[in-house]
């Protein structure tokens, strides 16, 4: 495998511009675009187009615009824009220009203009159920519309009145005159307009007529330069119609389209109508719940954009649809935490600790190393007292074979600090564990213990110096590997995708976390600071990943 510091690896659209550049197509100019629909948060999915297609003009000196595609108002908005503006943002790349298809509606309109005065177009009169039926299907041709030989001048006459709302919607439609017996569907006169009376987010009220998205695309795509438009394999049926637009209108640039495989990823669901509905149904508590396969989402749980961009660069390109396991992902972000995350202690359900041995006034303020491999992480302060905190189950009473923590009678060390030895368990009336007394060797500060070897080591915070925090942790939110495979994605939700813990206890240098600081709380797993929830007296921090693929306790 590839990593991050490697040269990224060859695939077939990086050796097809390769190609483009030695022949000096396009000038030798590689020019991308990201066009996504304002219909949705942007999803891992989104990532790989977006990582492929700035890589690619980052690669070759080129640029990449940021499109929205947003021809279908009834379902946009501009919080959808402002949330993949900043999700492309934080994933680190830099649009060269900012465009809206609904910039272009004037122009797409006299390019419609100009096909039907070309014999290229013509309004329908069919209702959408009767084009649907004169479509014919993969076996049989389709059938002409009667108003397929209407006019050059009716149909200009036509179209000028849909734009001018004399029509209900739904009254006409103008369509691209191609090849009603073509073998593929798309080039059997697709519609291009439609009349649809809806707010626009960005052109209001300006248009009751829509231009459809295979006509806008390509037409989008030509004045902006666009040398290689990049988009996945669905589209592939679409190419005759992109190239026939481009052809008939003569348009100066025509860039050419690839197509990749989208990206399948296991455990999750990747496309924006399911999120959606996850979002509206409150499956999920909103598009950035970090359950989420968005990009908001894994921002909010806290991966990185480095962790995003390598996987992207590891899942490869090809034609082939296939399912990339979420371990991918997860070793990624894993990888990433593991070199630069602080490390830092938090203990999950704590069970409180008595040195006996101990000044009562007495706190040491304990110089503890932020990374054991990087020293140049610096340290931290952590405070050591009278009273401390363990997590419950790293002690036992009975314990199990091979238990390395603390027992009756035992010692462990705890770390970064003393060798401590439990003499006393106290329990409540019903036999609840609820204090152990303990004595501590003032001689193991960062040093064995004389004549004996104390195996254990385990993670633990100051009563009195640590701050309530609630942590969550977060599962896949899906049971099952293809969750798109099911009768219902719904019923395949995991009932156990999140499991909070609100009385934890984090040590005293989280005293004032910023958003998306990421720890690795020692023995625990990889946290990221939410800054959302977070409230006065109380930190959320949210799992990012397990410390290892198979949850295993030392
Ligand atoms: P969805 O079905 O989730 O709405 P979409 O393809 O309709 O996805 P767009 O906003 O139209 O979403 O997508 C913008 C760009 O991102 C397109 O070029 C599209 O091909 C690409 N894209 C979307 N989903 C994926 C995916 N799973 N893998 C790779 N690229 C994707
Ligand atoms: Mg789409």
């Amino acid at each position: 495998m590839s990593t991050n510091d490697t040269q990224p690896a060859s695939n077939f659209i990086r050796q097809i511009i390769a190609n483009d550049l030695k022949e000096n197509k396009n000038e030798g100019k590689v020019i991308t675009r990201f066009p996504p629909e304002p219909n949705g948060y942007l999803h891992i999915g989104h990532a790989k187009s977006i990582c492929l297609n700035f890589g690619i003009a980052a690669e070759n000196n080129g640029r990449c615009n940021l499109r929205f595609d947003d021809t279908n108002p009834e379902k946009e908005s501009d919080e959808y824009v402002q949330a993949i503006k900043r999700d492309v943002e934080w994933l680190g790349f830099e649009w060269s220009e900012l465009h809206h298809a609904s910039d272009y509606f004037e122009q797409l309109y006299s390019f419609a203009i100009q096909l039907i005065e070309q014999g290229q177009a013509y309004v329908d009169s069919l209702s959408a159920e009767q084009i649907r039926e004169y479509r014919g299907t993969l076996t049989e041709p389709g059938k002409e519309s009667p108003d397929r030989s209407r006019s050059i001048a009716e149909n200009l006459d036509l179209f000028k009145r849909m734009r001018a709302g004399e029509f209900a919607d739904g009254q006409y439609v103008l369509r691209a005159k191609i090849d009603m017996a073509s073998p593929n569907i798309n080039m059997r006169d697709p519609a291009i307009y439609r009349i649809r009376r809806v707010h626009h987010q960005r052109t209001g009220n300006d248009w009751c007529i829509y231009p459809m998205y295979d006509y806008t695309h390509c037409i989008s795509d030509a004045i902006e330069g666009i040398t290689h438009s990049l988009c996945t394999l669905e589209f592939e049926d679409h190419r005759p119609l992109y190239d026939w637009v481009l052809e008939q209108l003569k348009t100066p640039c025509h860039p050419q389209q690839i197509e990749f495989a989208r990206l399948q990823l296991e455990y999750t669901i990747v496309s924006k109508r399911k999120l959606n509905q996850l979002v509206t149904e409150k499956h999920v508590h909103g598009w950035d719940d970090p359950r989420m396969p968005t990009i908001a989402g894994l921002r909010r749980a806290g991966f990185t954009p480095k962790s995003i961009r390598d996987f992207c660069e590891r899942i490869g390109l090809t034609k082939q649809n296939s399912w990339i396991e979420m371990g991918v992902l997860e070793y990624c972000i894993r990888e990433d935490l593991n070199d630069n995350a602080p490390r830092a202690m938090a203990v999950l359900q704590p069970l409180r600790i008595v040195i006996d041995n101990y000044p009562e006034v007495q706190t040491e303020q304990l110089e503890v190393g932020n990374h054991p491999q990087k020293p140049e992480l610096g340290k931290r302060i952590v405070p050591f007292s009278k009273v401390i905190l363990i997590e419950q189950d790293d002690f036992a009473e009975v314990p199990p074979p091979k238990f390395k923590r603390l027992i009756a009678g035992g010692e462990v060390r705890l770390r970064g600090a003393y060798v401590i030895q439990c003499n006393k368990v106290i329990k409540d009336a019903d036999g609840n564990i609820i204090e152990l007394r303990c004595s501590y060797d003032p001689d193991t500060l960062g040093k064995n213990p004389e004549g004996r070897k104390v195996k254990g080591v385990i993670h633990w915070v100051s009563e009195q110096h640590s701050y309530p925090a609630e942590l969550r942790l977060y599962n896949r939110l899906f049971k099952v590997p293809s969750p798109d495979n099911e009768p219902n994605f719904l019923d395949a939700i995991n009932p156990e995708s999140l499991e909070v813990l609100s009385d934890c206890r984090v040590e005293a240098s989280l005293a004032q976390p910023q958003p998306e600081n990421r720890y690795q709380f020692e023995r625990i797993g990889y946290f990221c600071f939410d800054a959302i929830d977070s409230i006065e007296g109380k930190l959320v921090f949210n799992r990012t990943v397990t410390l290892r693929d198979n949850w295993e306790k030392d």
